[in-house]
């Protein structure tokens, strides 16, 4: 694993990208679980909370949304 020069891990990258497709739509389901799988997925889905637990293994806070 590289880290860009602002010095920010490549996997908070990736966790920032799965936060910003995977989320809930109106009716509780994950929009980026359908869109990239087909599947109607409960939020918070796996994607989601991998995402938001790779935040907090890297110490940094997950954006909320
Ligand atoms: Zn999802």
């Amino acid at each position: 694993m590289t880290a860009d020069p602002t010095g920010t891990p490549d996997i908070v990258e990736a966790a920032d990208a799965v936060l910003s497709t995977h989320v809930a739509d109106e009716f509780g389901f994950c929009e980026g679980c359908l869109a990239e799988y087909g599947i109607a997925t409960p939020h918070p889905c796996t994607a989601h909370q991998w995402a938001t637990r790779t935040y907090v293994i890297a110490g940094e806070p997950a954006p909320r949304r």
